[in-house]
């Protein structure tokens, strides 16, 4: 885990231009700060800031803008859509064989050894390359006929960065239900951006032949979802009803938010959040980690209802969050690249136009 002041120095050390050529090959320079984004200990708008000061002009990070873009458009289509994300938003998903998770995925058995081998990764480190989660939806969708939404909720227990919008809307635009058309890549695709140089897999043929591949039998064998969150046990607390509430959540880690200042802060780990959306140990780990961070934060397991029931007289502060929306008291914005949240996030490109001229003209006049 990284310190929030290292943190800092890692993203002024980043290589814009680099990161531009090289964000799609596996041993390319990308920057491994969505964990931290999508734990609210930093924000895409703070990263872009920090970026810019090290004296590039916009020319030169415009490739990085905008996959941070791609991150907050994500989170507007999210705010928008609430729940309907969870269920196929564009088109219905064609194909679909089940409703589980392919076996081999979950096994790493797929028979490719770049996306087997990244599996293992996943798991032990949390983390995969944004092109191997592309290939590992489109085997699980595209290939063996999964639905896209367990596989997708198998893949955002594992990773460090877990964030159900991108998460599910990147399922879905592989999967052809956020998009117009389905993802597919085969074996020379996966060997030129992995650096491997495997043959004779079932995906080892032209992308005409993909559309009509025949995949052994092993292929349509299939798991459930058998995934649960073990939240820690932790002990009564003790809130000041005179001094504001800050509510922390899985997604809201902040070190900075009101830092130095006299605050209740709590973080809030609501079981049925966790019930429905599970994690693994390893990334509740993380997030206890980023939590120690902030100093005087207690923890409380339980829904928002029952801590509001149990201090009747608190003034709760959160920050918005389409999770958030059953909670009472102040809500304070969060930092975007693009603050317009009317903007409407019907498609990508629309998006990232408006975004990229207001960032144009905010670099202009810095
Ligand atoms: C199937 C699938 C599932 C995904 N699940 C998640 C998820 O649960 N959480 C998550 O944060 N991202 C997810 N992504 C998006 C992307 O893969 C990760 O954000 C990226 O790989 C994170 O690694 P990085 O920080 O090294 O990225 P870098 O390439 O260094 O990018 C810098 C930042 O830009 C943003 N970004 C870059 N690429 C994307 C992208 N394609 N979509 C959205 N934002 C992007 C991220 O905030 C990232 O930290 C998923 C993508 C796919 C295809």
């Amino acid at each position: 885990m990284q310190t929030y002041l290292n943190l800092i120095k890692n993203i002024q050390s980043i290589d814009p231009v680099r990161y531009a050529k090289s964000r799609n090959y596996t041993n390319g320079g990308v920057t491994k700060l969505s964990a931290y984004i999508a734990r609210g200990v930093i924000d895409t708008s703070l990263v872009l800031d920090t970026l810019m000061q090290e004296g590039y002009s916009f020319n030169e990070v415009r490739g990085f803008a905008q996959q941070l873009a791609w991150r907050d458009f994500f989170q507007r289509v999210w705010q928008q859509q609430l729940t309907a994300i969870d269920t196929d938003l564009k088109h219905v998903q064609t194909g679909v064989l089940h409703q589980q998770i392919p076996s081999a995925i979950i096994d790493a058995q797929t028979g490719i050894d770049a996306i087997d081998h990244a599996i293992h990764e996943l798991e032990k480190e949390g983390y995969m390359h944004n092109h191997v989660r592309m290939y590992t939806a489109f085997l699980a969708c595209n290939v063996m006929g999964a639905h896209w939404l367990k596989p997708a909720k198998w893949m955002y227990y594992h990773l460090k960065d877990g964030d159900w919008g991108s998460n599910a809307l990147s399922w879905q635009w592989v999967a052809g239900t956020f998009s117009n058309k389905k993802y597919i890549a085969n074996q020379e695709n996966i060997n030129r951006f992995t650096g491997s140089n495997q043959q004779g897999t079932m995906i080892d043929c032209a992308y005409e032949a993909l559309e009509t591949l025949q995949i052994p039998e092993r292929f349509h064998l299939k798991s459930p979802l058998t995934h649960s969150t073990q939240l820690p046990s932790v002990k009564a607390l003790e809130i000041d009803e005179s001094l504001p509430v800050l509510l922390y959540n899985y997604y809201n880690l902040s070190p900075t938010w009101y830092a130095n200042e006299k605050v209740n802060r709590v973080l809030l780990l609501e079981p049925s959040h966790f019930e429905q959306y599970p994690i693994s140990q390893n990334c509740l780990d993380f997030a206890l980690e980023l939590a120690n961070e902030i100093s005087e934060l207690h923890i409380y397991v339980g829904d928002f209802e029952s801590f509001e029931m149990a201090y009747p007289n608190a003034q709760f502060v959160f920050k918005e969050h389409p999770l958030n929306n059953h909670y009472r008291g102040k809500e304070e914005a969060r930092n975007w690249l693009l603050s317009n949240h009317s903007v409407p996030a019907n498609s990508f490109f629309n998006y990232w136009k408006k975004c990229e001229k207001a960032l144009e003209k905010k670099y202009a006049s810095s």
